[in-house]
């Protein structure tokens, strides 16, 4: 199957990274469990959306944002299966290079960038199945549909656009596997 892939809150923590670094920058006390919308910025009523999303500007940051556990051994299980493996991010572009270079590549080097397609218009993309954890993108587009589940989407009725919710990347395996024999 062609498997495509969220970066964001999928293959890594981004919620806790910005969270732990504008606790330290700022001296909010949130919680990664505080952020409950997508709308991280409601998060940190105290600080201005510049000042909430300044981490991702910052040279030095991606490096400090933490791999999904699991992520990295059941994607090369799937692609040693035989999947084709894309990451689908909607990445600004001022922050591409060392996102990639820090983050991805680093964590998951066996993913090189002709696998990576960068849009905010997931629904666009050909594939059999998306896994992301933003609603938006799982409502409307051709694939099937994994919700991965995180405190900012737990409001969201995932059944109503044909999604699954899962929890972790075990689950996930678990649902491929499903929908790969479906699909023979
Ligand atoms: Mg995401």
């Amino acid at each position: 199957m062609v498997i495509l892939v969220d970066m964001d809150d999928v293959l890594e923590q981004l919620v806790e990274a910005i969270v732990k670094y504008n606790n330290a920058h700022y001296g909010t006390d949130v919680s990664a469990y505080d952020v409950v919308e997508w709308n991280l910025a409601r998060a940190f009523p105290t600080l201005t959306r510049e000042m909430v999303y300044s981490p991702e500007y910052d040279e030095d940051f991606w490096s400090e944002v933490e791999p999904m556990p699991g992520a990295d051994k059941v994607l090369r299980r799937l692609i040693d299966e035989g999947h084709d493996i894309y990451v689908v991010t909607a990445s600004t572009y001022e922050t591409l290079r060392q996102k990639m270079d820090d983050l991805l590549f680093r964590w998951f080097p066996f993913i090189d960038w002709k696998h990576v397609i960068v849009t905010s218009n997931k629904h666009m993309i050909k594939g059999d199945v998306l896994i992301d954890d933003g609603p938006h993108n799982l409502t409307g587009g051709s694939y099937r549909k994994i919700l991965f589940d995180r405190p900012h989407n737990r409001s969201f009725d995932e059944k109503s656009v044909g999604a699954v919710r899962v929890h972790d990347w075990e689950e996930i395996y678990e649902q491929i596997c499903i929908m790969s024999k479906n699909n023979e």
